[in-house]
């Protein structure tokens, strides 16, 4: 019997579970240091405002890994690699050995070194969320949030529903700034501005954090019950970093997933392929499957793809897929919606932009592709 241990609790380590565990002659050992079974992570934005059935959370009741010959151990932080022995020692001192390692250790949200990091509050992981009910369901009734990019909104759309009054900074010069052209900037400027309770400053960031409020790097100051970052996501490198292995900004991979010990397989959020981390569920989905298939004596190769981002909070229906930013673009808008085609300087479409109606989205995903 093979034995393989995958560290980390998201969908890649899931994936990477169900791939390994349905693989001839391995046992499969599933170490997350969160305290509920794999979930998907981007229903917590949606869970602030909203119960959600266990189904639609949960990729797999908690019976099914035991069910299939998995081993999920939960509320196990791994501590320490000793690549030499290969073993794992947890937190509370257990030590698991292994034949191949698995790391989908994932991503933590960065909050910059700013003064007061320790009064700002995240949303990342199932304790996150638990953490932001809790201030809900004590009276928090005012919120400032740091990053107005897909996260940012979706929070602030949850808040508001939950009736907050939510203020959104944006560093940058427009919110989704990643994500759109300008002339949907435009279009979404105007529809945020129509949401009751919410202030959109752009130009400005979070200088200094309090328990009761922020001061911008302007120099205001605003009262919050609660100050949020959603200013991006760094991989969780430190476990492999200690152990040795390649780390740039992230766990260093090649195609199959493999590191730089042949013997120890990386994915997710935590894997950094060709100077690039992707920090999206479909990446670290197909990631995930592809490392579990090698660690099991797979030969599989991930190419990455154009994963399109997908919005729809605030009353904004998004669909941003490609580059915004080109030679040419051509946007057109019609009952409220908008579409924006964005071409390179050969001719050839770069970069698509729906507004309100998506209908065309698939097709348009195809056309890029080709
Ligand atoms: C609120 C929110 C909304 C999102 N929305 C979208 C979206 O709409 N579309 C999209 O494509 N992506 C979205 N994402 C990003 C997406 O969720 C991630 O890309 C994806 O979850 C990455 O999966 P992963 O398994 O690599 O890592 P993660 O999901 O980060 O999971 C890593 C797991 O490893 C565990 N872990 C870390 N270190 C250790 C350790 N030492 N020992 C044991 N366990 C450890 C963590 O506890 C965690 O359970 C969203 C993310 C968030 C937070």
């Amino acid at each position: 019997m093979k034995k393989i241990l995958i560290i980390g609790g998201g969908v890649a380590a899931y994936e990477a579970a169900l791939a390994a565990s349905a693989a001839p002659k391995t046992q499969v050992t599933v170490c997350s240091a969160e305290s509920v079974p794999p979930y998907r992570r981007p229903a917590l934005s949606r869970m602030v405002a909203e119960e959600l059935a266990d189904a639609a959370f949960y990729f797999k009741p908690a019976a099914f890994y035991a069910e299939h010959g998995i081993d999920l151990r939960l509320g196990a932080e791994a501590k320490v690699l000793d690549r030499e022995k290969r073993e794992l020692r947890l937190a509370d001192g257990t030590i698991l050995p292994w034949d191949v390692l698995v790391l989908a250790t994932g991503g933590y949200a960065f909050v910059p070194p700013l003064p007061g990091a320790e009064h700002v509050r995240v949303l990342r992981t199932y304790a996150d969320l638990l953490a932001i009910r809790e201030l809900l369901e004590g009276g928090l009734r005012k919120a400032v949030i740091a990053g107005a990019g897909v996260l940012g909104l979706e929070l602030a759309d949850s808040l508001l529903k939950k009736g907050c009054e939510v203020t959104l900074l944006e560093a940058g010069p427009a919110v989704l700034g990643r994500n759109l052209d300008e002339a949907s900037a435009g279009m979404v400027k105007n529809l945020l501005a129509q949401k009751a309770g919410l202030t959109v400053l752009t130009g400005v960031s979070a200088g200094k954090a309090f328990p009761d409020g922020v001061e911008l790097t302007d120099g205001r100051r605003l009262d919050a019950g609660a100050v949020f970052f959603s200013t991006g996501v760094r991989s969780c490198a430190r476990l492999a970093a200690d152990a040795g292995l390649a780390v740039d900004r992230g766990i260093v991979i090649d195609d199959r997933t493999a590191t730089s010990d042949p013997a120890v397989f990386a994915c997710g959020d935590a894997a950094e392929l060709n100077g690039r981390s992707f920090g999206l569920l479909n990446a670290a989905r197909t990631m995930g499957h592809i490392a579990g298939i090698n660690a099991a004596g797979g030969d599989e190769r991930f190419v990455p793809e154009s994963w399109p981002v997908r919005l729809n909070a605030l009353g904004i229906k998004l669909f941003s897929a490609g580059t915004p930013a080109g030679a040419h673009v051509e946007h057109t808008e019609a009952d409220g919606a908008g579409k924006s085609l964005i071409y390179d300087e050969s001719g050839k479409l770069a970069g698509v932009v729906l507004l309100g109606d998506l209908s065309e989205a698939a097709a348009l995903q195809k056309e890029l592709a080709r």
